[in-house]
Formats: structure tokens, C-alpha cells, sequence
């Protein structure tokens, strides 16, 4: 750092800032402007798209400068948060007017990814969450800020487990104790999937600091209430929050009001490969959230009730009464579309009371978010009076539990005016007659105001000037201005107070007067507005609890509205949950590739399993026949009924289902440093080792990044292991183009054959994409690639190839030494050298070509010419 005595006075003022935040990009208040220097400037321009400029720091050298409007703050910030930099506000902390010498700075606020709340650097369907991480390779903590909403909760499991609830919802930053030697850590720095990493000091995580910064932030004695009594890792790793946020200055809190404990065993695990595979919240195509199953079925109104809908999917339900819990609420909005209409309507038109409380709770609440509370607050009223009258257990609950607050937004109603500017500062926000002292300051000035409104027209009348006009500035306050064209009719009491280009501008005495009386009002009235503004939101900060709980229920009836208006408008039914492990869907069809292809296109298919004679399929079929697709499909549907949907197919009954795992398709993940096959086998072996009895098991091609009879034998050996695995028979679906795999029915009774159809015409193959039981006897490989464009000799030598294949006759015949020799000594040269020929060869290399003639090189051509037609 720049300890040099040659700097300006205000320079030296920047780096004992700067020193303090190495790390970080500073945002240094200079006038209107946020300055940045140095290496900051450097790193920061191009981010924010700004020009890079110098300025002269001492006599020698110049440092680099970039700045941004103060206004344009909301504007810029986020690029540079979003791009992963920390950014500290050093404002300015007193009136520059009256400062003696340098004016005093003060970093008032630190902005990291994980805390950021600027509403344009938050997405309005997504959680943003700050996490922290402790524990050893035995357990592992998690703690989830989403310090927009104040959303606390703590998971406390197995690293495996917790890495893959970090997967379900990936923070936009993560603490970590900076000499962790857990794998866990390493996991997650590999994985990438977890951007923004910041190490801090272990004495984050001390515990007997945490339990004492949690205990004074909630005022308690002791954490027991919040269930914390024995998650002495969840301790440590919430209290790193709370001190990363200490200092980080955000000291306003009052919306976080309790931690949760999310209990990982009450929850469906979905882990990363799943939720990837399943492209529950992005497709694998391409990485974006069109095509994905939340896309498909996200009926919400509301940016929270997304949030929710989002959460769900990511951890549906695995108790039954929770499943039939909200599944009744559907019930109900799903047989009385004319309410499920106006509930939706209003849900469209709510305003994000999660995130407004996340506002009133930071002190971050402006004049229009108290607006926004208001409408929030009087359409959840609305939402209300619509459940009155309700059948299911859910509404009569909410209805009876949900809190009332139309009195606290009558409250604001009565207080900030409808035309409210966006800041409480400059007046304009407080209605008539909500204070007595403020209609007696602006009575006081009534008269003046008035005088100076009609000043315009009276004295275009008196002078006779019809350009004339009135206007106000901050150096000379109220003038008139006359245009040059006219000045010879300027009257005497005008005094001239400025020269523009083409007219003049004058005051007058008694415009001062009255002038003098309204700044001098104004200046109270502007005081007062702020004053009367910052009381109000206190006092509507008394509701937070009661607001937090109401976004709580609101968020709830627009997830279960969204699945009721999506279960009419496609046709869904709902499903029967049943205890045992039965997985019985008459005509399912796949929620999302049936609204994309329109349902009359989708080929809807049965699925049994049990745990009696149906409880392993083997499905065979062509490429492209639609096997993955009946996989997937079967998963989402089960992930439908857990989250208390109806499902897309005629009739469905669904065992409760603990996890879903899928190996499904040869996903790539080379960029990550893993070969296809490894990744293939990291998944299964995850599966086979965690899998229960309750689980359902979607394995799509195990063994096809291998050899063929590498693949086959592991194929086989999973599907064995699954079959007599120790912890019960899970119900399982296991496509392959191995066709062999369909021996396995003959040896183990619960394993059953089906394939998904296809029509032959000729040597075309139709795809029917129907599931019928029965082994595919053939690949249709071959045809595949015929359609495909392959050469036609290649298809005809493929053709017997296989045949030999499938006669078990091929390593002996002659047509594999032929392909042998083709397949490895495929030059003409080499040809040559395998069938006894080595002699031309030899010729060559002993040629030397340097000293060589041209009568001789054609001579020698013709004798190799020779020697091959001699052979
Ligand atoms: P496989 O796993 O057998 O290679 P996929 O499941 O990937 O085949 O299906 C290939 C394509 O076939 C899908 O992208 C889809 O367009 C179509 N398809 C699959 N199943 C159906 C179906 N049931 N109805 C209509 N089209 C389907």
C-alpha cells in the first residue's frame, strides 16, 4: 500500500480506508461521484463498462481513476457484484459546506454476493442465499441466509448429504473456516458450482462466540428453543454469518426473527446428479430454465410464490399427511375454478412481500415500498376473504391463522401519499392531514406559495410580456425570465440577478420575501416529512413478525393455486399416496415434453413396479425410441405427487418414494476433470450405496461409456446388486441396448422385461414409442445408423458383422482376421507389410530420395508396380 508522505491530504485520507480492505473494490464518495483508484479502477472499469482515466496522486505518479454518478449506484453495483467483487461504500459524513479541511468519510456499508439485497442484482424467482459450512469429514453444518426475506435455517448430516442440499440450491456466496481439511471443501472448490467462496478466519465459527453473538441478536439465554442444543456445528456456522454481516456493517436485522432447522430426514434427497438429470431447474441442452420441469409446471403469480414452488421441487415431502396436507388444498382450487381464477388474478398483482420485508427489516424501506406494503397487505385481505368459506384443512387453517394487517395498511394509507417520491428527504411524502404540525407549516406558507404559483400570470398581465416565466434554481432561488426581445419592457422594481445567451433574469423584493419564507418552511416541512416518515416505518417495523408469517401463507396458497390451475389446464389427476411400495400410472405422460410436443403428439405409457413381482424393469428398445423419456418421466411424476400435485396421466397410485436416483444418459463432464465413465460409475456406486427400499432407482445405460463386454458385465452385476440389495429390492427402472440384459427375468422372478416398441417397414424402423411388456430382441442399432446416412457398403459390412456376431462365430471366422487387419493396419503400406510384402517396404526406407534422379525414382516405381503384380 501507498504510505507515501508526497500525497495529497485527501489521498492520505483514501488509504487508511483502502489499507483496511485489500480485498475489496472502494467506493470512495467524492462529490456526486463514487471515485476508484488504483488497481480498483483498473480491475472495476472494465466491469462496469467505464472509462479508465488517471489522476495526478503525487508529483511523480499517477494513479488510475474511474467513477460512477452517486445516483447510478443501483445501476452499477450489481455488475460488479454479480461478477463476484466485494465493494465497500465510503460515503461522506458530513456537509462538505461546513467542513473544516478534508470532509469526514465513513465506510457506512460493505456489499458482498451473499449480501447483497439491491433489488437489481436479485432475481425475483430465485432464492439468494448467503451459507456458511462447518464441521469435519463425520458431520457437517450448513446455515442459509437469505438475508432479502430473512429466511435463517441450518442443516446439520453427513457431508454427503450436505453437498448435495448445496446442490439443490447453490449460494451466491459460501464461508468457510480458512484451514478446513474436510473432503467436503475440496468437493465443493472442484464442483464449481459455488462461485463466490470466501475463507474466514476459524474464530468465525468459535462456538462459545456464535452461541453468544446468536443469543444476544435474539435476545435469549440459551438456543435450546430453537431446537440448536445439541448442533454445536450449526451453531458455529450460523454465528459465522451473523459476524461476517457484522462486518460487513449490516447491523439491521429485525427481519430475521428465528433459525429454522431444516430436518434432512423429513425431506426427499434429491442429489446433484438428479436434479441435473431430471432438468428439474435448467435443461441439459443448453443450461437455461425454458424446457425445464419448473418452467413446465410454475403456475405462480407471485415472484415468492416461485421462490416457494422452487423450494419444493428441490425437497418434496416424504410424510403422508404433509403430501395429503397441501394435496387438499389443491383439491379444493382445483373443483372451483371461479375461485382458483380470482386468486390467481390477485396473485399477479401482489406485490413481493417477502422481499418488502426484507426492506422494513434492513431500514432499507422507502416512501413507494411502504406503498408497496400497503397493496401487499390489502390483496392478501382479498386472498383471504376468498378462503372463508373453505372445505380442505390447509385453507380453514390459514384462514383462521393467517394474521389480519388491513388496519396496519390503513395505517400507511392514511400516512404517505399516493404520488409518494421515491425518497423520504425531499418532502412529498406525507398526506395532508396525518399531522397537525405539518398542515400548520405548510398553512404558514400557503399565501406564498400561492403568490409565487400566480406570479406568471400576473406579471405577464402587468408587463405586457407573454413569454415571461417564473422559474426556481438552487443559486438564486425563485427569478423571472424575460427574453432578450423584451427587456426594454422590463418594469423598475425588477432588480437583474443573471445574463443568459438570449434573456435576462430578475428578482424582485418581494418575491425574496416570500421566497425567504417558503425555504425557511420548507426546510422544516422537509425535516418533519422525514421525521414522521421514519416513525411510521418504525411502527409498521412493530408488524414484521406478523407480516413475515402472512408472506409465509401467502406464498404457500400460491404454489397450491399454481398446481391447481396447472393439474386443469393439463389434464392431470390426482394421485393416490399410498403406504406400500406401489408405483402403479395408467397412461402417464411426461409433464414436460407433453406441453412441448402438445399432448395430442405424446405417446402415454403405463408404469407398474411393486415389491411383489414387478420390482426391477429392464427396458430395451432402439436409441431414440423413447426409453429415457419414460424414465424421466416416471421420476417427475413421483416428485409431483410429493409436492402434493395432481400428475400428468389417467390414474396414479404412488408409494411414498424416500429418494429419486437417476444415472441417465452419458452426461459429459470432462470440463470438470472426469472422464464419462468415471462420472457414470461415481453415480451408480452413490446409488447403490445409499439406495432404500422406498427408493426409486432411473438407470439409463449404465455401462455404454465402456466396452461392450466391460459394460455388459457391470450392467448386469448393478442390476444383480439392486435386485438382492441388503437394504430392501427399490423400486427400479433400468433401460439398456443390451439387449442380453433381458436373461436376467429368467434367473430373478421380481425382475420383468419391457421394451419400447417399434415398427419395421422394410429396412425402416417407425418409432411408436409405446412400453409394452417383452424383451427387444435387437438393437436396431444399425438401422439407426442407416437413417442416419451412414455409407451404405458401411452398412451392409455392419450388417455382416453382426450376423457373425450373433452366431458366436466370429473370432474364429475369416471375415475377423480380415476386419482385424483392416481395423489395425488400415494403410496401404502397412496392408503391404501384414501380408508378407515387408520387402517393398523395406525398399522404401532404404531409399535415399535426396540423391535420387528422376529416371531413377520412375524406374524405381514401375519395379515396385511390378513386385506387386508378381505377388
Ligand atoms: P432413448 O432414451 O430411447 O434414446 P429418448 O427418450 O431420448 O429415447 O427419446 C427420443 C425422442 O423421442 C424424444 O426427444 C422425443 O422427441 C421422442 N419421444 C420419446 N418418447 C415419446 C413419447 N412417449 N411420445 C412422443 N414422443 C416421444
Amino acid at each position: 500500500m501507498m504510505k507515501n508522505s508526497g500525497l495529497t491530504p485527501m489521498m492520505r485520507q483514501y488509504y487508511r480506508f483502502k489499507d483496511k480492505y485489500p480485498d475489496k473494490i472502494l467506493f470512495f464518495r467524492m462529490g456526486d461521484f463514487y471515485e476508484m483508484f488504483g488497481d480498483d479502477a483498473v480491475e472495476a472499469a472494465p466491469i462496469l463498462g467505464i472509462a479508465l482515466t488517471s489522476r495526478s496522486g503525487d508529483a511523480k505518479n499517477s494513479i488510475p481513476l474511474c467513477g460512477i454518478p452517486h445516483h447510478a449506484l443501483d445501476k452499477y453495483l450489481p455488475r460488479l457484484i454479480d461478477a463476484g467483487r466485494k465493494v465497500v461504500i465510503c460515503e461522506q459524513v458530513e456537509d462538505p459546506k461546513k467542513a473544516k479541511g478534508i470532509v469526514k468519510r465513513d465506510v457506512v456499508e460493505i456489499i458482498t454476493p451473499g449480501t447483497s439485497t439491491l433489488e437489481s442484482s436479485l432475481a425475483p424467482s430465485h432464492d439468494s442465499y448467503l451459507a456458511a459450512l462447518f464441521g469435519d469429514n463425520k458431520k457437517m453444518a450448513l446455515a442459509r441466509l437469505e438475508l432479502s426475506t430473512g429466511e435463517f435455517s441450518v442443516i446439520e448430516d453427513d457431508p454427503d448429504i450436505i453437498y448435495d442440499r448445496l446442490a439443490m440450491a447453490p449460494p451466491k456466496e459460501l464461508l468457510t473456516p480458512d484451514d478446513n481439511s474436510s473432503d467436503l471443501f475440496e468437493r465443493i472448490t472442484k464442483n464449481g458450482s459455488t462461485k463466490n467462496i470466501t475463507p474466514l478466519e476459524n474464530i468465525y465459527f468459535d462456538f462459545r462466540l456464535s452461541k453468544e453473538t446468536l443469543c444476544r441478536f435474539f435476545s435469549v439465554s440459551t438456543l435450546d428453543g430453537f431446537g440448536l442444543r445439541y448442533m454445536k456445528r450449526s451453531v458455529s456456522a450460523a454465528g459465522a454469518i451473523f459476524r461476517y454481516l457484522q462486518d460487513n456493517k449490516q447491523d439491521r436485522l429485525k427481519h430475521i426473527t428465528g433459525i429454522k432447522i431444516g430436518l434432512a430426514d423429513q425431506r426427499m434427497l434429491l442429489d446433484a446428479a438428479t436434479i441435473r438429470n431430471l432438468e428439474l431447474f435448467s435443461n441439459l441442452a443448453i443450461g437455461d430454465e425454458k424446457h425445464s420441469f419448473f418452467w413446465a409446471i410454475n403456475r405462480t403469480g407471485s415472484a415468492f410464490g416461485a421462490r416457494r414452488l422452487r423450494r419444493s421441487i428441490a425437497a418434496p415431502f416424504i410424510e403422508k399427511d404433509k403430501i395429503l396436507y397441501r394435496q387438499g388444498g389443491v383439491v379444493e382450487l382445483f373443483n372451483d375454478s371461479l375461485k382458483s381464477d380470482k386468486i390467481s388474478l390477485l396473485f399477479k398483482k401482489i406485490p413481493d412481500l417477502e422481499r418488502l420485508n426484507g426492506r422494513l427489516g434492513l431500514g432499507k424501506a422507502n416512501p413507494r415500498t411502504m406503498l408497496a406494503l400497503r397493496d401487499a397487505m390489502l390483496i392478501a385481505e382479498e386472498i383471504r376473504s376468498y378462503l372463508s368459506e373453505s372445505s380442505s384443512s390447509m385453507f380453514k387453517t390459514i384462514y383462521s391463522s393467517a394474521p389480519i394487517l388491513k388496519p396496519v395498511a390503513e395505517k400507511i394509507g392514511l400516512a404517505i401519499r399516493e404520488d409518494a417520491s421515491p425518497t423520504s428527504h425531499n418532502g412529498g411524502v406525507i398526506r395532508d392531514g396525518y399531522s397537525k404540525e405539518l398542515d400548520e407549516l405548510n398553512l404558514s406558507i400557503k399565501d406564498a406559495r400561492d403568490y409565487i404559483a400566480g406570479l406568471t400570470a400576473s406579471e405577464r398581465e402587468r408587463t405586457g410580456i407573454p413569454s415571461l416565466k417564473v422559474g426556481f434554481n438552487k443559486v438564486f432561488g425563485y427569478y423571472i425570465e424575460i427574453t432578450r426581445t423584451h427587456t426594454d419592457k422590463v418594469p423598475e422594481n425588477y432588480i437583474r440577478k443573471q445574463t443568459l445567451v438570449n434573456a435576462e433574469r430578475y428578482i424582485t423584493e418581494e418575491m425574496k420575501i416570500k421566497e425567504n419564507l417558503i425555504l425557511e418552511a420548507e426546510e422544516k416541512i422537509n425535516r418533519l416529512e422525514h421525521q414522521l416518515f421514519e416513525q411510521l416505518v418504525e411502527d409498521i417495523s412493530q408488524a414484521l413478525p406478523e407480516l413475515i408469517s402472512l408472506a409465509d401463507f401467502l406464498a404457500e396458497i400460491d404454489v397450491v393455486n399454481s398446481l391447481a390451475v396447472l393439474a386443469r389446464e393439463q389434464k392431470y389427476v390426482k394421485p393416490e399416496i399410498a403406504d406400500e411400495c406401489a408405483l402403479n400410472l395408467t397412461q402417464g405422460f411426461h409433464p414436460v415434453l407433453s406441453q412441448i410436443l402438445g399432448s395430442g403428439n405424446f405417446v402415454a405409457n403405463d408404469t407398474n413396479l411393486n415389491d411383489v413381482d414387478t420390482s426391477l424393469i429392464i427396458l430395451t428398445g432402439p436409441n431414440m425410441s423413447g426409453k429415457s423419456t419414460w424414465l424421466r418421466q416416471t421420476g417427475l411424476i413421483v416428485i409431483l405427487a410429493q409436492i402434493g400435485s395432481f400428475v400428468p396421466a389417467q390414474e396414479a397410485k404412488i408409494g411414498i418414494v424416500d429418494r429419486v436416483f437417476t444415472r441417465v444418459g452419458a452426461t459429459d463432464s470432462l470440463t470438470r476433470g472426469q472422464s464419462t465413465f468415471l462420472v457414470e460409475m461415481v453415480e451408480t456406486a452413490n446409488i447403490l450405496h445409499n439406495t432404500t427400499e422406498k427408493s426409486l432407482l432411473l438407470l439409463d445405460e449404465i455401462g455404454r461409456g465402456t466396452s461392450t463386454f466391460d459394460g455388459l458385465s457391470v450392467a448386469w452385476a448393478v442390476a444383480e446388486t439392486i435386485q438382492q440389495h441388503p437394504s430392501g429390492t427399490p423400486r427400479t427402472l433400468f433401460a439398456t441396448h443390451y439387449h442380453e440384459m433381458t436373461g436376467l427375468a429368467a434367473i430373478y422372478p421380481r425382475i420383468k422385461n419391457y421394451q419400447v416398441t417399434v415398427k419395421k417397414w422394410g429396412k425402416e424402423v417407425i418409432f411408436l414409442h409405446q412400453v409394452i411388456p417383452g424383451g427387444c430382441d435387437d438393437s436396431y442399432g444399425i438401422e439407426v445408423a442407416r437413417l442416419a446416412g451412414l455409407p451404405k457398403g458401411t452398412i451392409s459390412r455392419a450388417r455382416e458383422i453382426l450376423k457373425l456376431l450373433e452366431s458366436g462365430e466370429f473370432a474364429k471366422s475369416e471375415l475377423a482376421r480380415g476386419l482385424h487387419a483392416r481395423l489395425n493396419q488400415p494403410t496401404l503400406f502397412d496392408e503391404a507389410a501384414s501380408s508378407g510384402d515387408s520387402l517393398i517396404v523395406e525398399k522404401i526406407k532404404e531409399l535415399d530420395v535426396d540423391n535420387l534422379t528422376p529416371l531413377e525414382a520412375l524406374e524405381f516405381l514401375s519395379q515396385i508396380k511390378k513386385d506387386i503384380e508378381n505377388d
